[in-house]
């Protein structure tokens, strides 16, 4: 792998990597898990009212290759496909886990890596599997997002902040709160010359993304995906949108 593409060729991914591809031209990123097999577990958007999905997951596609292929529990956003329903023609990257942080730094586009290690692969199979036949009962925990999913099978750590649990991938770490304690911080005394504001707002950048990654913040938690539905608060309470808030206030003691 290099530094600025992590493209891997099919034989070179194992059972438990963080797999992705792009979707849309490069507009966005896909994740998932992959389990062996050339199958792949990974986190979709279930249609609901509001449809506006970046990931709508069709039921009725038909697989040539497998009979199974697009398997979910009712009401789960958790699918398993083959490797080619979650390519769709795409090419294949690996999600880098234990990166150091300059080379974390110096990746060009975001979502691609983490400074956080990735458990043993059993843990992190069995995570994947455990969610795919059980469901998240709130699924909203990940925020929609299949990068969110992928990082929690890997690492078992979920960011938790006002809003939730959640909001690690692909939009906060352009566009989320870094850029107002960037504004507030020390470096804006780094700021003498137009040249001088172009260097440091990209310099902050990445260090903005650096301060968001799941590796380095604090406000993540470690949860065993067997206590998923009970520390979130949904385990007497199926599919229904519970106080993931308040249950957060106690993680955090
Ligand atoms: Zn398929």
């Amino acid at each position: 792998m290099g530094l600025l593409t992590n493209r891997v060729q099919r034989s070179e991914i194992k059972p438990g990597d963080h797999i992705y591809t792009y979707r849309a031209v490069f507009a966005y990123s896909h994740h998932g898990i992959y389990v062996g097999g050339s199958k792949v577990v990974h986190f979709t958007r279930v249609e609901t009212s509001s449809t506006s999905s970046d990931e709508q997951y069709s039921l009725t596609a038909e697989c040539p290759t497998f009979p199974d292929c697009g398997f979910r529990q009712p009401n789960s956003g958790v699918v398993i496909s083959c490797l080619d329903c979650f390519l769709r023609n795409g090419s294949l990257y690996c999600f880098e886990y234990g990166v150091i942080p300059s080379v974390f730094i110096a990746k060009v586009r975001g979502g691609t890596c983490t400074t956080a290690t990735s458990d043993p692969v059993e843990t992190v199979i069995h995570r994947a599997m455990y969610l795919l036949q059980n469901g998240f009962g709130n699924y909203d925990v990940f925020q929609n997002n299949c990068e969110d999913f992928a990082l929690y099978c890997k690492t078992g750590l979920l960011i938790v902040d006002r809003q939730g649990v959640g909001r690690s991938g692909q939009a906060s770490s352009v566009i989320g709160a870094p850029v107002a304690a960037i504004l507030s911080s020390p470096l804006k005394f780094l700021l003498p010359s137009p040249v001088g504001v172009a260097t440091v707002t990209a310099g902050m950048y990445c260090m903005g993304r650096y301060a968001t990654d799941i590796g380095v913040r604090s406000d993540v938690i470690k949860v065993p995906v067997e206590d998923l539905a009970v520390n979130l608060g949904w385990a007497d309470n199926e599919g229904g949108a519970t106080n993931v808030t308040a249950s957060t206030v106690q993680l955090m003691k």
